[in-house]
């Protein structure tokens, strides 16, 4: 089998396959793999069918050498993942008395009868190697067949969990031994489309050993990188070179790296350079000033903020004159800065941002779409705009526009 290095994770469970199921299991159980430098190449969910589960471990053992399965090792009826894969490998299932013996002191402990139901859980493909479950009831295991490992554990999370830490990640690092190693690092950028990322970057995409990512989010888009190689050093030389070439094409775009935030790394700017800020909204109705004060340790840069969000608080809290939304419209270039300069000025602080849009879908003139946002940034030496437009929701319009203003705040302290 060529390459087969890779794992493959099969969540079982016929209520996962609901519409509003959220599976959670695999991204647990692909955390541990990758912290042992193996890569999950395949997840598969199945219901609790004793053919689709033999299925997929058959598919499974073709392309992986380590396949998770979790779920479907209870005592009822449907909990059918000891014969789906026993009759699979054609292990048949063997009755294990010492478990049994455990199982029952379990239920006395418990002050919960034991059934004969309950007996099932003490049925274990033949040669297989168990696997103690501390915090639940079912022991999992583990089979060899040729060159892969089959483990499986309950689906319960937390008992799943436990089981992870206490035997499988031992287990498969001990298999292993140092096969290779991987490492991930994501870069965050900030008014670039995922397109435009993707055309600076693409020629760097096909190098080997190296797996990029893209994804768009309401707060940018984000870079990850995953390097594959057998040592530690060779990661460091790998990330080395392909850091410097992903900066060189994304040059200022890029805001920061892995959980870094946008209002993070402003904040840190202000901090850094001892600078004041004070905001004034519009159409992001406050989610600015959320965003920035969620930073710990925001008060020793951030002032205050105002929602204005009618024409009359912007011109009684900010001192925008009236004339000038009249002239321009409250979503203008000058109405922008001048509600950027008020806030600055009443709150004595060295920045004022200001944020004023049209966040739809009504609002509408004949000059102005819905979507159209303007920026205004003050500071003592004069004023500034920017202008953008976002077709989309109203929420997401709102982080949009909060990202523009804290991008435009992060470039000028750049
Ligand atoms: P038992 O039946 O003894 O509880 P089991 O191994 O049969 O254990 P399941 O019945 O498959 O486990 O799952 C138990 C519960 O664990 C489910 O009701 C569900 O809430 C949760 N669970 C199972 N699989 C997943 C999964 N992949 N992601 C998130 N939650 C899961
Ligand atoms: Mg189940």
């Amino acid at each position: 089998m060529k390459n087969k290095l890779n794992a493959e994770i099969i969540a079982i469970g016929s209520e996962l396959l609901l519409p509003e199921a959220t599976e959670t299991n695999s991204s647990l159980i692909a955390r541990m793999l990758f912290s042992l430098g193996v890569q999950v190449q395949f997840k598969t969910v199945v219901g609790d069918f004793e053919k689709d589960i033999g299925r997929a471990v058959q598919t499974a053992l073709k392309r992986a050498r380590w396949i998770i399965l979790s779920g479907g090792l209870g005592p009822t009826e449907d909990d059918v993942t000891r014969r789906g894969v026993a009759s699979v490998l054609g292990k048949p299932l063997a009755f294990n008395k010492k478990v049994s013996g455990q199982l029952q002191k379990k239920f006395k402990a418990r002050g919960r009868l034991f059934l004969k139901i309950h007996e099932r859980q003490a049925w274990f493909p033949q040669k297989a190697i168990l696997i103690p479950n501390k915090t639940g009831i079912a022991p999992g295991f583990i089979l060899k067949e040729k060159d892969s490992f089959l483990i499986s554990l309950p689906g319960v999370p937390s008992e799943m969990r436990q089981m992870i830490e206490s035997t499988v990640s031992p287990f498969i690092k001990k298999k292993r031994g140092a096969e290779s190693t991987l490492f991930i690092k994501r870069y965050k950028t900030f008014g670039i489309s995922e397109s435009a990322v993707n055309e600076a970057l693409k020629d760097l995409m096909g190098a080997p050993g190296v797996t990029f990512g893209l994804l768009a989010k309401k707060t940018g888009v984000e870079v990850s990188i995953l390097i594959k190689e057998e040592t530690p050093q060779e990661i460091k030389k790998a990330l080395r070179e392909i850091e410097a070439r992903i900066k060189e094409r994304l040059e200022s775009f890029i805001y920061g790296e892995n959980d870094e935030t946008l209002e993070g790394v402003v904040g840190r700017q202000l901090k850094n350079k001892k600078k004041t800020l004070a905001v004034a909204e519009s159409c992001t109705g406050g989610l600015l000033c959320h965003r920035i004060t969620n930073v710990p340790g925001s008060s020793a840069y951030f002032n205050s903020s105002a929602v204005t969000y009618s024409n009359e608080a912007k011109v009684k809290q900010l001192g925008v004159p009236f004339r000038l939304i009249k002239k321009y419209g409250a979503v203008s270039a000058k109405v922008a800065m001048a509600m950027a300069e008020g806030i600055r000025k009443t709150s004595r602080s060295d920045f004022g941002l200001a944020v004023t849009g049209i966040a739809g879908p009504g609002g509408a003139t004949a000059h102005k779409p819905v979507g159209l946002v303007y920026f205004g940034l003050a500071d003592q030496k004069g004023l500034c705009f920017e202008e953008a437009r976002y077709t989309s929701d109203r929420e997401t319009f709102k982080w949009f526009a909060s990202s523009k203003a804290l991008d435009m705040m992060r470039l000028r302290l750049l």
